[in-house]
């Protein structure tokens, strides 16, 4: 089973510094968790890595140094307060 990834309406910004990203999966902008076990960041709901082609296309994170950045935005991203409800 793959299902079609879903891509962003046009002219989206992904919240990367608040360690938010296109999920093509949930098609919708997530949270993003950091998985210490393999150093990565993956969709909070479907738990897709960062390092998912199309997360990377969505969200153009093809430079290793944007990967890296947005790595580290959800790792410090995770102590963060979680705003709740709405
Ligand atoms: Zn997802």
């Amino acid at each position: 089973m793959s299902p079609k990834p879903i891509p962003p309406p046009e002219g989206f910004k992904p919240a990367l510094k608040q360690g938010r990203a296109w999920c093509p999966v949930c098609g919708e902008e997530t949270r993003f968790r950091y998985d210490g076990r393999l150093d990565c960041a993956r969709c909070s709901q479907c738990g897709i890595s960062e390092r998912d082609f199309y997360v990377r296309q969505y969200n153009r994170l093809w430079a290793d140094g944007d990967l890296d950045r947005f790595t580290r935005s959800v790792r410090s991203a995770k102590t963060a307060k979680i705003k709740k409800g709405g």
